[in-house]
This record gives C-alpha cells, structure tokens and sequence, in this order.
C-alpha cells in the first residue's frame, strides 16, 4: 500500500508525537514508500491527567502501515525517546531498532522488563556507522546532550539530505566526546533539503552553561560542605551522577544512592560503563548512619517535588532509611520543570523546617544545565547544515515558533517552514513543501496496565469528581400506579460531608421527590434515560444554585417493570 497524500517522488514527513508538547517523540520519513522511525518515546502527564501513567503515541497508521517499516532509529536514550519502544513492538513487527551504545543498554533493561515481548533486532551503531536503504544512506552524527551517546540522524535521498537533530545543544567543553560539527557543514554544503530540529530552549537567549561548567561547580560546593550532603537530579542525567561520584571522591564521602529510577540509572551506567567508580564508594541505604556526615553524599530522587519520591519523603519524614536533620545541606541540580515549582517549594520549605540548609539552582550555585541548545545553538546549526526546508520539533507549540522566527533570522525563506501538529503530514519535493493531510495521531493513556482504553471523556469525568466530588440519588419507583416510594437516599462523595449538612440533603431529597411526582403526574410517557437526563440537569442546577459547585450527578432509579415511565 501507498500513502495516498504523497504524489510520485514527494517524501513524507510528520509526527505521531513530538508535536505541541515535549514528549513522546516518533516522527516518521517516508521515503521511496520505505518508511523510517525516529525515536518512539512516552510522556509524563501533566496534573490534568488525573491517575495516568504515561501517554503513548498513536500507532494505528503504523499498524496498517507495518509492511513498509524498515527500522526504528534512535537519537538517544531519554525516555521521551526510547519509552514507548515496547508499546509499539506489541502492535507492529520492527525489522531492526538503530541505536547506539548506552541508548542500547536502556532499551535491553528496558525490554528486559517486558516478559511478553520477544527481543528485537537491536543494530548498535557507531557515529561512522552508514546503512543503505533503497534511494537512502542513513549516516548519524554526535552531538552533546545530557545522556552519553547522542546523535542526530541524516538520511541522504535523491532531493537531498534530511536531518532531524534529536536533543542537543552546542557545548564546546562537553563531559565525554566532542560533536562533530564538522559533518554538519560538509552535508550543508551537499544539499541539506530539511532539518528537523529541537525546540525545547528555542524561546531562551541566555547563556547554557557548559556541563563541565557544572562540574567545578559541584566540586567547589562539595569542597565548602560540612556536613552530610543530600543532592537530587534527573535519574535521565548520567554525566550529573558521573560528576556528584566524583565530587564526593574528590571530597572524601561515600555515595548512598536513594530512589528506584536512580537506582536503575546507575545499575546500567556501571554495567555499560557508562559510569565510572570504584566499587567500595557506593554504601547501602540502611548502612548510612556508620558513615560520619562529613564523608557521606546522598544521591536521590526527587528533585521536581514528586510526592512519592525520595527527597520529598526524607523531607517529609516518611522515608525508612533516611532522616533529614539539621547540618544537613541539600542540593537541588536540576531546575524545575514548568508547574513543578509548587510541590518543590513545598519540598524546601519541609527541609528548612527539619533545619537543613537548602541549595537550588541560581546565581549563587551553578548546580544545573540545560541539555538543549538556547537560540545561539539553535541559529548555528541552522547556519552550519543550511536547509532549505524546516520543520521545527520536539516542543510545544510555543517553542516551535520561537524556533520559526530564529530560522528566518539566519535567513530560511518563511514559505519553506512549517510548524505542525501531530498528525499533520508534510510532502516535500524539490522546491516545494507543503501540507498534504492527515493521519491518525490521538493521545493514548496508559493507566495501570490497561492502555488505551481510557478515553479523553473519562479523564473529563476524573476531573469533574476531583473539582467537585459526586452526588448519587437513589429513588425507588412503581411505576405501574406511576409514583415514588419512600423517599430519595442521598450518597454524596467528595462533594459535601453529609454529617452536619442534613438541611441541604433533606432539601434536596424533598426536590427530588417533588420532581419525580411532577414528571408522574405529566401525561406524557419518557424513556429512563431521559427522566434520569432530566433530573440530572434538575439537580445540577438547583445545587449550583445554593452551593456554586458541579458535582458529578448519579441517578439510580430502581423497581423498573418497563422502560416507559
Ligand atoms: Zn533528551
Ligand atoms: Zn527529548
């Protein structure tokens, strides 16, 4: 099968995730009627997302489409990434997965956690490593990120080079191998037809700091430390973990690693090699408290305020090896992610309270970097590869426009840009690019184990009942002489606290009597659904009236003989 919105030697480009939001990254190239995965990540939800685990991309086109998929290439490990790869190998067969060196060790772990799946063909490619497709030389390029082992992928076709960037930022001192910017300019000069390109930092034009920058940093504030050390930052961040080791070597402590992701990271960081360490610096948790303060680094969790993670329950005095005490000094490195900055707050206020000193992110302490490139970055590459298409990525839908407006400042033509939504499918051709239609690219909800069998209207009803709670009416009809018996029970949930507010529930069961006799007493027979439809609205505006609240309304009606009332 063909895809019907491309025309003869147009190549198909658009995303199943990646689009308007940071996460779930997978776009998709169809080229020659092959087509090419890149990445296959998750998303964290936000709060609004009540009870979901994660969210995957959409892989029905995939499905109908797994014929001509002819491999998943990744940029690196993160999860937003490489965290749908088993979800998707569940719904479609993956020839072979592309990725390299510690990216492949976080897919295996990964995998290794999912009994159900058969391990894939994993290629572990190298930054020289070339395959050949028809029409198609797939090469990649290092760049500089957070996480060992990232690269950008080019795709050499007959209209030219196709780049996608995948996370990075220029970083002229990286911890670990230099990029190569070099092959940047030399494919710019053969033809770059379209880069694709992170957005994450495409609205900030202050300096990054270099992530060795970061390093001196931590060693200088571990230098001037008394006391025993707490430090929390991203479990996805090898080169910070690398770094706090070594600090606490530099400095004479011993390392307790608190929090299961973190737990994980250094497990398959010292496994690859990623990490490096001797093995007598690592001390269990419940061991910690024969290590005099001044020799011991904690490495936690926690660093955004996740209520369940460690830092958040050392700070609340819940967790069961660890007890924050005063002459404690914790460092946050990470910097908050945005709408994290309350439950973090509250985090630093619990730790303040216990008496421990607290140190975040600011002029003061350089004790975090961003992995993406600001607007600097994102300009030079965009001079170096020269495209003549572009299509920003991975952000929302703000970031892509700051990212718009920086390719028109270094000179790509406006008409040859195109900011995208999920879905959207863009055909380019040798001097065109344009929006060709759509294909299926829903958000879908992994709660639990069940997926994608939550639907946007039960995250709606999630909602209702955590704003407002619940009112259940239970009536008891006969309806052959068409009347009510007894009277309506209430069950309110989440809503009003029934002790204490009997007035209101007598009052309203008084209405809802009422009313049920009225629609009696009216000639004209109704099915059930809409007497319960009606009663609903009947309620719902008679208790906005007295309460200015919705709750969710449950009528329960029993003794039914027939359907018509
Ligand atoms: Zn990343
Ligand atoms: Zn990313």
């Amino acid at each position: 099968m063909k895809n019907s919105l491309l025309k003869t030697d147009e190549i198909g480009v658009f995303a199943l995730g990646g689009l308007g939001e940071v996460g779930k990254n997978l776009y998709v190239l169809e080229i020659s009627n092959q087509i090419f995965l890149l990445d296959c990540g998750i998303m964290f939800p936000d709060a609004h997302l009540l009870g979901i685990d994660y969210v995957l991309p959409d892989f029905t086109y995939l499905e109908e489409n797994k014929e001509r998929i002819v491999g998943l290439f990744i940029t690196h490990g993160h999860e937003d990434h490489i965290g749908g790869i088993p979800y998707l190998l569940r719904k479609v067969n993956i020839p072979k997965i592309y990725a390299s060196g510690f990216a492949v060790s976080l897919i295996k772990a990964k995998l290794g956690e999912f009994t159900d799946i058969k391990m894939p063909k994993i290629e572990n490619y190298e930054s020289h490593s070339k395959y050949y497709f028809k029409d198609v030389e797939v090469s990649f390029v290092r760049l500089n990120h957070s996480i060992p082992d990232m690269h950008g992928i080019a795709f050499k076709t007959p209209l030219g080079y196709i780049f996608h960037t995948g996370d990075f930022k220029i970083d002229l001192t990286p911890v670990g191998p230099g990029a190569e910017y070099h092959k940047l300019t030399k494919m710019g000069e053969e033809g770059m037809l379209l880069v694709l390109s992170d957005s994450t930092n495409a609205e900030r034009d202050e300096t990054i700091q270099s992530e060795r920058a970061i390093g001196e940093s931590i060693n200088d504030l571990f230098y001037n430390i008394k006391g025993r050390i707490i430090i929390a930052t991203f479990a996805s961040n090898i080169y910070r973990m690398q770094q706090i080791i070594d600090a606490s070597i530099l400095s004479n402590r011993q390392v307790a690693v608190i929090g299961r992701s973190m737990e994980n990271a250094i497990e398959i960081g010292l496994q690859s090699g990623y990490i490096k360490a001797p093995k007598d610096i690592f001390v269990k948790p419940e061991d910690i408290n024969r290590i005099p303060p001044e020799r011991l680094t904690i490495l936690s969790t926690g660093s955004q305020g996740e209520p369940l993670a460690a830092l958040s329950r050392i700070a609340a005095g819940s967790h069961r090896f660890i007890k924050a005490i005063p002459g404690d000094t914790v460092i946050f490195s990470s910097s908050p992610i945005p709408g994290n900055q309350e439950p973090i707050n509250r985090t630093i206020n619990a730790l303040f309270r216990i008496g421990a000193d607290v140190i975040t992110h600011g002029p003061l302490a350089d004790t975090h970097t961003s992995g993406h490139g600001n607007q600097f970055d994102l300009k030079l590459l965009l001079s170096l590869t020269k495209p003549k298409f572009f299509i920003p990525v991975h952000g929302e839908h703000r970031m892509l426009k700051f990212h718009r407006d920086l390719a028109i400042s270094v000179g790509v033509d406006p008409q040859n840009i195109l900011i995208m939504d999920n879905g959207d499918v863009a055909a380019v051709s040798k001097d065109k690019i344009r929006l060709a239609g759509r294909v299926q690219a829903d958000d879908v909800y992994v709660d639990g184990t069940g997926i994608g069998d939550i639907s946007n209207n039960i995250i709606r009803e999630r909602k209702m009942l955590s704003d407002d709670g619940m009112f259940a009416v239970i009536i008891t009809v006969d309806n052959q002489n068409r009347k009510i018996i007894g009277d309506p029970t209430i069950i309110s949930r989440g809503f009003i606290y029934m002790k204490g507010n009997e007035a209101l529930t007598d009052a309203l069961a008084n209405d809802t009597k009422e009313f049920v006799t009225n629609v009696f007493n009216n000639k004209n027979l109704i099915s059930e659904s809409e007497f319960k439809t009606k009663l609903s609205d009947y309620l719902t505006d008679k208790i906005y009236d007295i309460t200015q609240r919705k709750p969710m309304i449950i009528p329960v009606i029993r003794n039914f003989n027939t359907t018509d009332l």
